[in-house]
Parts: C-alpha cells; structure tokens; sequence
C-alpha cells in the first residue's frame, strides 16, 4: 500500500471513529462528553511514543494534549488546535445518519466532517507519523484536542487560556477553518482565516400587562408587542463597513469588475448581495460587510393559553465586525427597536470583540512555501470569518491564530457555507490526505 492511501485511509478512519463518538454539544454543562474524542485520540496516538495531558474542566469534558519539545528553547512553539465537540442536528433534514460516518464514493458523511473533526483528525495524523518518524524539530510542537469549542470554549480552550495557560501558550496557532480552494482566472486561492466577528449575544426582554386571555381588546400584550421587536431586527441594517481583509479576499477571486467595486463599497454593497448568487456566497458578503442580527430563540414565551403574556424573552445572536465595539452593538439595538426601546430590556450574556491576526509572518512564509508545493500555482489569501473560533482567545493574548487546512476541488467551495451546522455535512477523503500531508510538511518546515 502507497504511503498516500495508508495516509488516507488512517485519517478516514480516525474522522468516522471521531463522528461516531458523538461528542454533542448543546450548549449545557452536561452535553458535548468530549472525554469520548479525548480517549480515542489517546488510542490512536498509543504506540507513538508521545505523552498526553488530560484537562477536565467538568465531568466528560475533557481536553487532550500532547507535545513534541523542541531543542532549541529560541525557536517557535507551534499550536494546532481542533475542537472535538460538534453541533446537534436535524436528522431529517439529512441525506444519511449523521452519526454513522458512512464513506461513500470517498466521501465522508456526517455532524462534524466539515466543522472541524476533519482537522482534529488530520492534525493528529500528522502528529503520529512526526512522533513515529523520531522527528526532533528545534521548536516546540502542540497538539490540542479541544472540548466546548461550539458553546464558546467555557469548558475548552476559554478554560485551558484562563487556568493552564502553560500548557497551551505557543507562538503561534493554527486551527479552523480555511484552505478550501477557489478558483480563480489567475490562479487557485487557498483562504486563510485571519479575523473574526465579534460575539455579542443578547437577550431582550419584551414587557407587558398581564390580563384575561378572553378579552384581549386594548390589551398589552408582550407576545404581540415580541412580534414586532422581531420583525424590526431581522430587516435592520447597520450601514456596512468594508474591511482590509474583506477588500483583499474579493480582489482576489477574478470577479467581475463591477461587481467587485460594488461588494467593496459601503454605500452599495447592500444592494449587490441583495440577488447575489450562489446564496452562500451572498451570505457570506453580507455578514464580511455588516453587524448582523439573528432573533433565534424565544426563550420565555406566555405562561398559560389564558393569559395575555407579561413577558417575553428574544434571544439574538449578533456578530459585530471588527472594531465594533460591544457597546456600539446595544446603540445599534436600540436603534433597531426605535420607539418600542422603552418596551425591552436588553440584557447581554456574552459580549466580545472581534479579533484579526495579520497574515505576514515566518509561519506565514512557511504556509506559502508548503501550500505552493503541494498545490503548484496557489496562492493563500486572508479571509475573514462570520463565525467565531476559539482562535479569539488566542488572539486576545496577542498570539498570532491562523484558521487553515488543505481541501481538493471535490467539493465546490460554494458548498461548505452551507454545510456548516448544516446538513449533510460531508468531506472527501483526498482533501483528508492533502490535509494532513500540509500539517506534516508544515511542521516539518517551519519547527524542524
Ligand atoms: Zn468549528
């Protein structure tokens, strides 16, 4: 068996092992049981010869480390990072069970294969094979199984920066999500996550007068008046601020002239996204361009079919840009809620700010370096991501986080938007073995 197929087919294995485990997290204390990825990262590195470090920061969830110590105490210290928990799903949205990890035609199926098991799992390929080659690099590398990243890193790498920051500082971090290759008239361009949006969740109280369900004429009803706070968020729009990274990423694709001035510029990107196809990439330009708002829960509703409700509870999931600040996101609420404001408290259980890591850098060079022998005519570009990563807390230390990997054209980058927390998440198995030959020949150049 070629090397390459062996590479495959262990990287394959280990992501269906790591999809049938489950780890789901729902955002409690007591789901994601990440102690499950954690063990069978463990196995798999056994006979390795590595070491690992086991962190609990509440029953099941448990983070896993392992290190291969440089020589040379000045030279860099690199951190791959991969969450191990996934989001829950639909299953009757899927076309397969979303936890059986079937590999069909040499695809992957399931929760996870995209968003990120993918790179826990090529990460740690590669790390094996380095460890079984004898690899004795000058800079230190870590490997990270990390649990919570889908609720916001509380039980992960929130915990591991706050309470064991020894074993987890590094000089620099790579972990999701990038490298899916766009083509473009002059080249192939290799994404690579540099900034994120901020996450700003809120809750919005809606008050009302409780009163007789039987006559609800001139009532004050929280529902009815909820309704309306909802429909008033969801067509807001801050006025849309264009980004370095953003301007970059666009410049890049090859669009059509007219089309890339119009999606970097403030004042018409708006209407550019508003036909725009395909849809994910429409999604995409507008969440890169604006602070968003998404009214996704009603986590109170009335109390009983009788009663005109008092009280109703929103909760809506903001992602400010860079820069925006989370006190500017509650002026853009009020905005947004007009004359009903004095109807709504807004309460604000996660404020935080955006963050963006330059994409220059010896680490960068080496990511040119590797990307452009393995994929001849590449070219990696700065991307920003809608979505947070637990690359943030990294960033909020000033430690330079890179989100990257390595896929083949099987899948249409147009796809994976749509994938993530989607259904019918799926990965081919040649961008499993490009995925983590890139993390071997990474390490190799930039540590060894
Ligand atoms: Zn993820």
């Amino acid at each position: 068996m070629s090397d390459d197929i062996a590479l495959e087919q262990d990287a394959t294995e280990l992501l269906r092992t790591m999809i049938r485990n489950a780890c789901v997290n729902t955002g409690t204390a007591a789901s994601g049981g990440e102690e499950r990825n954690a063990d069978a990262l463990e196995s798999y590195f056994a006979g390795s010869g590595l070491s690992f470090q086991r962190f609990t920061s509440a029953p099941g969830r448990v983070s896993l480390i392992t290190r291969i110590e440089g020589s040379d105490p000045k030279a860099p210290t690199l951190l791959l990072m991969g969450h191990t928990d996934v989001v829950p799903v639909n299953a009757s949205g899927w076309s397969r069970d979303p936890f059986a990890g079937d590999v069909v035609d040499g695809i992957v199926w399931g929760r996870g294969a995209t968003d990120m098991l993918h790179i826990t799992a090529t990460m740690a390929v590669a790390v094996r094979r380095l460890a079984k080659s004898g690899f004795r690099p000058r800079g230190t590398l870590i490997y990270l199984g990390v649990a919570d990243e889908e609720a916001g890193g509380t039980y992960g790498a929130k915990f591991l920066v706050d309470q064991h920051f020894e074993a987890v500082k590094a000089d620099y971090v790579i972990t999701e999500s990038g490298g899916v290759p766009i083509p473009a008239p002059d080249g192939i361009k290799l994404p690579v996550t540099v900034a994120e949006k901020g996450i700003n969740w809120r809750r919005l109280i809606v008050k009302g007068t409780p009163g007789h369900g039987s006559m609800p004429f001139r009532t004050d009803n929280a529902l009815v008046t909820a309704a309306e706070v909802v429909r008033r968020i969801s067509t807001y729009q801050p006025k849309a601020k264009i980004l370095d990274e953003w301007r970059q990423y666009v410049g890049e694709l090859g669009l059509a002239p007219e089309l890339a001035a119009a999606l970097t510029d403030p004042d018409r990107v708006m209407e550019a996204v508003r036909h725009l196809e395909p849809l994910g990439f429409a999604r995409l330009a507008h969440a890169c361009t604006h602070t968003t708002f998404s009214p996704n829960v009603v986590t109170e509703g009335g109390s009983k079919i009788n009663v005109v409700p008092d009280r109703i509870a929103i909760d809506v999931d903001v992602r400010a840009l860079p820069g925006v600040s989370p006190l500017d996101v509650d002026g853009m609420l009020r905005e947004a809620l007009g004359d009903l404001r004095t109807r709504v408290d807004i309460e604000a259980p996660r404020s935080q700010d955006g963050t963006r890591t330059a994409l220059t850098g010896p680490l960068v060079d080496a990511m040119r370096r590797v990307t452009q022998a393995l994929v001849p005519g590449s070219k990696i570009i700065p991307r920003l991501t809608s979505g947070g990563t637990d690359a943030r807390y990294f960033r909020f230390k000033n430690i330079p986080s890179y989100g990257f990997a390595l896929h083949s054209r099987r899948i249409p980058y147009t796809e994976y938007p749509l994938m993530f927390h989607g259904n019918d998440e799926r990965i081919d198995t040649e961008s499993l073995r490009l995925s983590a030959t890139m993390w071997e020949a990474l390490v190799r150049e930039f540590l060894g």
